[in-house]
């Protein structure tokens, strides 16, 4: 069966087809920069560094844009309480968090753009929608009518016809003709930064932001729109009746939300103060690809509850991954190519591909690779998996390895890379040759002490990262 996708908009699994040619155009909610990002946060965006990976893997291209919330209540108020400038304090967090998605291997989208860089761009969109009767004004800001946009809870699958004016929905605290509305544009207010612009003094919404950054850049139908399930109400009900209300033509065709991480049974979040940071977990030493691991692991329709065993416990898998690779790379085998193992690889690829196929199935898609590694090592030890099968496996890991990246173990702080390692095991042989033990012993701990260990075997040396 081919790719498909749950979209939260028709609520169906559907086939994933783009608009037009073979470029995804895609939208992600990126953070908003007064703080550095938690691990829950770091699961919806590893999701969407899988998907850009199968969606790679399948054929397409990318053109792929994530905002940076940089203008915001929570900046504006702990910006004020550091006492720093709102740039100056955002940008910490910004090259923090490129930082962060950098060390857990996420690639990085086509476009990274602020918000802050694109306030014409937001006003000409509230004029717009303005033009066009959806907004009204009051105490200088600029609200968003709801009830001109019929279409209005599409995404969230709310039905709103109940609420009374006057009922809170959104927590903006701002006066508004009905509880649903929402603000475009925010009237400048004493100590808060604002834009003189065309439609007045102040600064942009949250909502206005996404839509606007994405119709400059991907047009007026995006492919597809990502972001964590909290998003879906009402940041991006609100995202379709602003970028609807101004072209008139669907907004995104496959809306991908993913569920999110707990603790203790709790959705991890900065103000119940119940986080971890990825900062956090490699200072306890645990390694990047791990936490990596852990997060893609998980489908990312289902919650997944962090605990410290699941973390081991994903550290553990990638070690099975890289002795089975090692394996591969060292062991001996008999000439020849077995058929029967040949289609077991095949197999497994199917299986492997097929559960990412559908809605990025991670979990069936690792369940494919470690059966493999069963049937295979057992295969080994039988003596019937031989040296022409050895491709089709380092095959079958490589396409695995393209999407889920954890086989590289990554430079630990002061620790050895590959090329430094094999020249330190060179200079061992020489020394044993040497009959210079000494020399050999004291690389041998100077390797383990750098996390290194080594095997000596027939066929020469093994290491690998402990
Ligand atoms: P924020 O900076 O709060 O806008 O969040 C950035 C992204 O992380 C958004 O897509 C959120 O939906 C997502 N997010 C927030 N908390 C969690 C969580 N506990 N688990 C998964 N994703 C989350
Ligand atoms: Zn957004």
């Amino acid at each position: 069966m081919a790719l498909r996708f749950y979209n939260t908009l028709t609520q169906l699994v559907e086939p994933f087809s783009t608009l037009d040619g073979k470029t995804v155009r895609m939208y992600t909610c990126g953070p908003t920069v007064y703080n550095f990002v938690h691990i829950g946060n770091l699961r919806t965006f590893t999701f969407q560094d899988i998907l850009r990976r199968w969606l790679r893997a399948r054929g397409y291209s990318l053109n792929h844009v994530m905002n940076i919330t940089d203008i915001e209540d929570k900046i504006i108020r702990d910006a004020k309480a550091a006492g720093k400038p709102i740039e100056e304090y955002t940008a910490v967090y910004t090259q923090a968090f490129l930082d962060d998605t950098a060390t857990l291997r996420l690639e990085r989208p086509e476009r990274v753009v602020a918000a802050t860089k694109h306030i014409p761009e937001m006003v000409e969109a509230v004029q717009q929608l303005t033009e066009r009767g959806h907004t009204y004004v009051s105490d200088g800001s600029v609200y968003y009518r709801i009830s001109t946009f019929p279409g209005y809870g599409k995404l969230s699958h709310n039905d709103f016809s109940g609420i009374r004016a006057g009922a809170r929905v959104d927590v903006d605290e701002y006066d508004k003709d009905d509880a649903r509305d929402f603000v475009l544009w925010k009237a400048a207010k004493e100590g808060e930064p604002s834009w003189d612009t065309a439609v007045g003094p102040g600064r942009p919404g949250w909502h206005i932001e996404c839509s606007a950054m994405a119709m400059k850049y991907l047009g007026d139908t995006l492919d597809i729109h990502t972001g964590g399930v909290d998003l879906t109400f009402p940041h991006h009900e609100n995202e379709i009746a602003q970028a609807e209300g101004i072209s008139g033509k669907q907004f995104v065709r496959f809306w991908l939300h993913a569920e999110h991480l707990s603790i203790d049974a709790q959705k991890m979040s900065k103000s119940l103060g119940n986080f971890y940071t990825l900062r956090d977990l490699l200072k306890q030493g645990f390694a990047p690809e791990a936490i990596r691991y852990l997060l893609a692991s998980v489908p990312y329709r289902k919650k997944l509850n962090f605990t410290f065993e699941g973390l081991q416990a994903a550290a553990h898998s990638i070690d099975r991954l890289r002795n089975y690779e090692l394996r591969l790379k060292t062991d001996k085998f008999a000439e020849g190519s077995n058929p029967a193992m040949e289609e077991r690889t095949h197999k497994a690829i199917a299986a492997f591909e097929e559960a990412l196929d559908d809605d990025l199935n991670t979990a069936e898609a690792l369940g494919a690779v470690f059966e493999y590694i069963r049937d295979t090592n057992t295969a080994m030890d039988a003596g019937d998996f031989l040296a022409g099968n050895a491709a089709g496996a380092l095959a079958f890991l490589a396409r695995f390895d393209a999407v889920f990246d954890v086989l590289k173990p990554s430079a630990k702080e002061g620790g050895l890379s590959d090329e430094e390692v094999e020249t330190l095991i060179a200079e061992r042989t020489s020394a044993k040759k040497a009959r210079n033990f000494s020399r050999a012993d004291e690389i041998r701990a100077e390797l383990s002490a750098k996390g290194i260990v080594i095997e000596d075997t027939k066929e020469g040396v093994r290491w690998k990262r402990a």
